[in-house]
């Protein structure tokens, strides 16, 4: 998802910047650029799609002599991936790469134009450089302090300026970004894996702090003071640089979603054929364990509304209880690794039973890969953390799929088209989920409740949290509450309430009530804004869409709840990735 990469030093910067842009290349774009600049001049090459695409257009130019230089790799949130929208974006004397979203640009845009600025791209970016610009009167500082005060949204940003060949200057709100310190060479990126060949020495940089840059050092103010801060060792190494900057496994993979999900679709949106159809099925069977057990939830949810006949249930009860089972049926497995011992022992049961296993799994050649009829792979990559992020996400995407199948609905083909990027929009909110997990970290207990798939949902964040965080946590069927578990609110007690099913939204805000009114600290989490305080508004998609917009929301909470317990995220006490024993 798009990164940044700033060099200041005494040799070119080419090979530095193209170096750090392939190592930022996992995180997904669709775009690349660099700008180079020197006392004379300043010299932008961009190339839409691959960074070797860049590196072809860059080795047939003369480059130009300069020892500065800015990089970025695109994921594009304002207008279509192009190469006038691609970065470097200039206006004026100003030069700079974004990161993020800039939430009121059209606004902005459309003072700029009035004043006569003249816009090449539809970016959001643009409209930064142009009020920079429009504010330097020979001072950055102080054109960067305005422009500070008047955007809106999550930003990093790298700029350079016509007039000051030796400065590079440096920003963030929301967005990451981290200065890199070296001899005689300073950097700034979004991701420490992009620069860990060239330096292990950083400097956290703090929103709205900013950074001038030059070869023989670097300042950070904030509102005109000076600020002081350590230069920090970082513990990676070219080895695990595949942190790529995170400082844990559960982030990065969490970071990872918008664009697996984006490659999935890109797989399967005009070749759903690839897919088993499940309506030739009387009955559908869901089996797993944990998060795999949610996300077979969520799929049941979706098949029921599709008018099947559906039962789920965990590995470990399935494979001793007495099922009954109709020559139609079909056995879903759903399991990360494709080792659950449970989910085998289930699985082995269906297959003497003879009827129809499909394995939704992860890692390709594993026994519930290869022993099914059929096989769909998640596709999420190597999934390090313990508890299910990118994976989890990847297998109600594809039980997304298949409800589509069996009941096609033309929206839902058109929401799928905007389902990676109204993903990545929420994911870039990581400072609004770290102020949601102040209220939450110092809880003992910890409610969540939804009805119907909001349930399913409610489930797995409440999972999630428990799972790195170590606070107790229930869901619970909101209608359930009051047969009992509401005489365990009191005053202070956190309430999830989880409110995108549009059928049974009503009933689910009467619940909140009853225990907002027993004491209870609602946070909303649903698609309707609302007057409550604490609240996440998820963007509303088609309803088999829904889920995967809702529970990274969850899955970023509970890291940040897990990370100011101070817990050990990637490998809660335990926990293990893939549980081959019974
Ligand atoms: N919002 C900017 C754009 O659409 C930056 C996207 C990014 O973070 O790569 O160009």
């Amino acid at each position: 998802m798009c990164g940044i990469i700033g060099c200041i030093g005494y040799e070119n910067p080419t090979n530095i910047l193209l170096d750090a842009l392939k190592r930022l290349e996992y995180r997904g774009y669709d775009s690349a650029g660099i700008a180079l600049k020197n006392e004379k001049e300043i010299q932008i090459i961009k190339s839409l799609g691959k960074i070797s695409d860049l590196e072809k257009k860059i080795s047939e130019k003369m480059i130009i002599n300069c020892s500065l230089g800015i990089g970025h790799t695109r994921w594009a949130t304002h207008g279509e991936p192009s190469e006038i929208n691609a970065h470097p974006h200039r206006v004026g004397k100003i030069t700079l790469v974004h990161n993020g979203i800039i939430e009121n640009a059209s606004f902005l845009k459309e003072k700029l134009e009035k004043k006569g600025v003249l816009f090449q791209s539809n970016t959001d970016t643009e409209v930064i450089a142009a009020l920079i610009n429009d504010y330097y009167k020979g001072n950055m500082e102080e054109a960067l302090q305005k422009t500070i005060k008047d955007i809106k949204g999550s930003y990093a940003l790298a700029i350079i300026n016509d007039d000051e060949a030796d400065k590079l200057y440096a920003l963030r709100c929301e967005s990451p970004l981290i200065l890199g310190v070296s001899d005689g060479e300073f950097f700034v990126t979004s991701d420490m894996g992009a620069i860990i060949s060239k330096t292990n020495k950083y400097v956290l940089l703090g929103e709205n702090e900013i950074v001038t840059l030059t070869r023989n050092g670097f300042s950070i103010t904030k509102d005109g003071k000076k600020v002081e801060r350590s230069v920090e060792v970082s513990e990676l190494s070219d080895v695990d640089a595949s942190l790529c900057g995170y400082e844990h496994y559960m982030m990065k993979e969490i970071m990872e979603e918008p664009v697996l999900v984006h490659n999935l679709i890109q797989k399967y949106k005009d070749n759903m054929d690839l897919l088993p159809d499940l309506d030739q099925y009387d009955m559908i069977h869901i089996v797993g364990c944990g998060s795999a057990y949610y996300a077979g939830m969520i799929g049941k949810n979706f098949f029921e509304e599709d008018g099947k006949r559906v039962e789920i249930d965990v590995a470990s009860e399935y494979r001793y209880r007495n099922v009954i089972y109709d020559n139609n049926t079909l056995v879903i497995l759903i399991s990360q690794s494709g080792e659950t011992a449970d989910t085998i022992a289930a699985m082995r049961k269906a297959i003497k039973n003879k009827v129809d296993t499909l394995a939704i799994v992860n890692v390709d050649d594993s026994t519930i890969a290869r022993e099914c009829k059929y096989k769909i792979l998640t596709e999420a990559g190597r999934e390090v953390a313990v508890a299910t992020t990118k994976a989890f996400l990847l297998q109600v995407l594809i039980l997304s799929f298949l409800s589509y199948k069996i009941n096609p609905d033309k929206d839902y083909l058109k929401d799928l088209k905007k389902l990676s990027q109204n993903l990545k929009v929420l994911l870039d909110k990581s400072g609004f989920y770290k102020k949601l997990a102040d209220a939450i970290y110092h809880q003992e207990d910890v409610f969540f409740i939804g009805r119907r798939v909001d349930y399913a949902i409610s489930l797995e964040g409440s999972l999630k949290l428990k799972e790195v965080s170590y606070i107790h946590s229930d869901a619970y069927q909101a209608g359930e509450l009051k047969h009992g578990t509401i005489s365990l609110i009191q005053k202070g007690t956190v309430v999830f309430a989880i409110v995108t099913d549009q059928a049974t939204k009503d009933k689910t805000i009467s619940n909140l009530e009853e225990v907002i009114s027993r004491g209870a600290v609602p946070i909303y989490v649903g698609t309707d804004d609302c007057s409550y305080e604490n609240k996440i508004i998820i963007p509303k998609i088609n309803t088999k869409l829904q889920p995967i917009l809702v529970v990274p929301a969850l899955q970023m909470i509970a890291y940040y709840v897990a990370y100011k317990r101070g817990c050990n995220i990637d490998k809660p006490k335990n926990l293990a990735k893939s549980v081959t024993v019974e």
